[in-house]
């Protein structure tokens, strides 16, 4: 079997940010750094111009790395490297041929060689070692052809100190290294949506709070575990997210008791709004997220959304705003989020859901219905906000079973 004693890592978008350049690459390295932590092994994170590089001190778990790093925003390409000494072409080229071969098993493929020399006192040109290098994989895979053009793989081989090459190369996830675009407030219920829309928040760099609602003893402390399972899940992408947990439950039966039933969603979910951007602001969280998209319940209509979102200060990002309940799923199975998501906790919102809620709420009688609470709803807000639990969730395996 081949060993990768390197990997090296290509990130896109960051590189073209100019002055900020050098914020982002660190961000990168940080969250490289992190994520290696938790995996077996040891290793040394190396910035080199325009590209990160790991050196993997010790023996290692390939699948346990590659996922850490799969779930790095930034990341464009992980390519498995093959690290040797710098020793005579034959030998560097019976290495180079071993590897080829044990990498694509099905020899009928094309490839083009990509030598290059950043080490000067190595002997041979590059356009040189692109020919020779060629020759000896064809020698030994007659199968195989040249193609410049389009090759099905292209075989990278550096000559610095030492010589690295490779030619598999896993595509990251992309987006921005979180920590490189200020912070957000996550209103993150047991649902599939709300997970997804933090993630595509965290991906473009943003790092994440969060804020759940609860009503107990409506819901089950089985309802917020599976809760705190899927900010734990988000973390391993996004890093620690404080969770603030909110207990909603006197709000909740207060508004019950006091506005038309058929008003209860938009009314509860201006509340929410309300105390996770008090949460927001008290952590200098710039926005809120939701999981909100269109017309996908009845709290989620143009005029309901309207009516939610007059409540907030602060810019509240959908993500999901335009996507289908499928592309959503999609997502929240490629992020490990979709199993926790679909188990049968109950939820604050469908135990005081009214049979017939209304679809196109107004605004000045929303606000009118919530007059009605003007007696005691301060002091509740005050009192939810006192008790609120604040965990951290850092995604670390010892917290997951
Ligand atoms: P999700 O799958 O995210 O639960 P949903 O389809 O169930 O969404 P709603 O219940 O209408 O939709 O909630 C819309 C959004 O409001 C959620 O995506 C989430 O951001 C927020 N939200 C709903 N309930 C809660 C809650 N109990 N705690 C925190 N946020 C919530
Ligand atoms: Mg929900």
């Amino acid at each position: 079997m081949v060993q990768y004693k390197a990997f090296l890592i290509k990130y896109g978008e960051i590189a073209i940010k100019g002055k900020n350049r050098h914020v982002f690459e660190e961000a990168l390295e940080r969250q490289i750094k992190r994520n290696l932590r938790d995996c077996e092994g040891e290793f040394a994170v190396e910035r080199q111009t325009g590209r990160i590089f790991i050196r993997c001190l010790s023996d290692y778990d390939y699948d346990e790395l590659v996922g850490a790093l799969t779930r790095i925003f930034g990341i464009i390409w992980i390519c498995p490297c093959v690290l040797t000494e710098i020793k005579s072409f034959d030998e560097t080229a019976g290495e180079i041929v071993r590897y080829i071969g044990e990498a694509f098993p099905d020899r009928h493929v094309s490839f083009k060689v990509k030598a290059r020399r950043p080490n000067k006192k190595y002997p041979i040109h590059t356009m040189d070692l692109n020919a020779m290098i060629g020759e000896k994989i064809l020698d030994a895979y007659p199968e195989m052809t040249v193609d410049v053009h389009h090759p099905d793989f292209e075989l990278n081989v550096e000559i610095r100190e030492q010589i690295n090459f490779y030619a598999r190369m896993i595509p990251g996830p992309g987006g921005m290294p979180v920590g490189t675009n200020g912070k957000a407030m996550l209103l993150l219920s047991g649902g599939i949506d709300s997970p997804v829309a933090g993630w595509m928040i965290a991906k473009r760099g943003v790092t994440l709070d969060a804020t759940y609602f609860h009503a107990p003893p409506y819901t089950s402390e089985r309802a917020k575990q599976k809760v705190i399972d899927l900010a734990e899940q988000v973390a391993r992408y996004a890093g620690p997210i404080r969770l603030h947990i909110v207990n909603f439950t006197d709000i909740q039966l207060y508004i019950y008791e006091q506005c038309p039933h058929d008003e209860l969603t938009i009314i509860m979910r201006r509340y929410m709004m309300r105390i996770a951007e008090h949460f927001a602001r008290e952590n200098a969280c710039m926005g809120l997220i939701t999981g909100e998209s269109i017309g996908q319940v009845a709290s989620q209509t143009m005029q309901s959304l309207l009516c939610t979102n007059a409540v907030c200060q602060l810019p509240v990002y959908r993500p999901l705003i335009g996507f289908d309940k499928q592309d959503i799923v999609s997502i929240a199975e490629k992020i490990d989020t979709y199993e926790t998501s679909i188990l049968p906790y109950e939820d604050c919102c469908t135990i005081f859901v009214a049979r017939h809620p209304v679809t196109k709420p107004r605004l000045e009688i929303i606000e009118r219905s919530e007059l009605k609470l003007a007696e005691r709803i301060e002091d509740l807000y005050r009192q939810a906000i006192e008790t609120t639990e604040t965990i951290i969730c850092d995604g670390s395996p010892s917290l997951r079973q």
